[in-house]
């Protein structure tokens, strides 16, 4: 009733390189307003899931983010990557690949403008399937980060087993990073790990100076948090990224 209604929006929080300053993505993150005040993913998103309508719901996401990509497009912005989330049951749909594909050419968007967010338990179940659909979103050019990474199952086999651009280092390891010795070695060997790997690492939930010194002096690739921004309304986001200095 939701999608009928008209009740979701996405909104966009940059993602950040931590090197140059460059808003290198725009995370899409879907926001539910029925008429009774507003839900959070967090609540809505596992029933979604458990039900199977995050099937219909995700093509939504999936479609409308790369309609407002291509919107960007038209107003001259080149860099910023559109990053969706995918759930696990979406990937059971055998024609997921084709799905996308289909949505890409509908709206004219280069794949290159796409990247999709993924959790590490997608990876630990139905392999064979995981790793040819996300070998035919790789060479697509889409690119695919790991999702709130060293929370799930994590073995750390499938780091060389499948085609991983980035590592989405959970936000839970970063919020104490700079006071807490055990967080700082965790968040240091996932970069070091990654690095060797030839995957790049986003910090998530970087809400402090300090936080993001520490990442900084890790060699941490990119950032995402309140620090810089949060997640905002198409509109505001354009505003964001012109007003960068430059
Ligand atoms: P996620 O993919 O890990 O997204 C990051 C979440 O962290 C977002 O919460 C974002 O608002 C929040 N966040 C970002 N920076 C900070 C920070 O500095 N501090 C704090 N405390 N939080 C920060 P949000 O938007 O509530 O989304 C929650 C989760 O819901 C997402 O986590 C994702 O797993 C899921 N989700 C959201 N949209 C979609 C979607 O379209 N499809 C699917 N399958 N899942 C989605
Ligand atoms: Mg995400
Ligand atoms: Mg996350």
């Amino acid at each position: 009733q939701a999608l009928t209604r008209d009740e979701f929006t996405l909104y966009f929080q940059p993602i950040v390189n931590l090197g140059s300053g460059e808003v290198s993505a725009a995370e899409a993150l879907l926001r539910w307003n029925p008429s009774a005040g507003s839900i959070g993913p967090d609540r809505f998103i596992p029933v979604a899931e458990e039900t199977g309508l995050i099937v219909p719901i995700g093509e939504w996401v999936i479609r409308n983010a790369c309609r407002e990509r291509q919107k960007w497009a038209v107003l001259g912005i080149t860099q910023p990557r559109m990053v969706v989330n995918i759930s696990a049951r979406q990937f059971a749909q055998k024609n997921l690949v084709a799905t996308v594909g289909r949505m890409l050419q509908e709206v004219d968007l280069s794949p290159e403008h796409l990247g999709i967010e993924i959790t590490e338990s997608l990876l630990m179940e139905r392999p064979e399937d995981t790793i040819r659909a996300l070998n035919a979103f790789s060479n697509m050019g889409v690119q695919i980060s790991v999702d709130d990474f060293g929370t799930g199952y994590s073995s750390l086999s499938y780091l060389k087993r499948f085609p991983l651009d980035k590592l989405k280092v959970d936000r839970s390891f970063v919020r104490d990073i700079a006071t807490d010795p055990d967080d700082a070695a965790i968040v240091t060997a996932i970069i070091a790990m990654a690095h060797s790997l030839n995957i790049k690492v986003v910090a998530e939930g970087v809400e402090t100076e300090q936080q993001l010194e520490f990442l900084r002096s890790r060699g941490c690739d990119e950032y995402q948090g309140y620090y810089f921004s949060r997640p905002m309304p198409s509109a505001e986001f354009i505003v964001k990224l012109s007003n960068l200095p430059s």
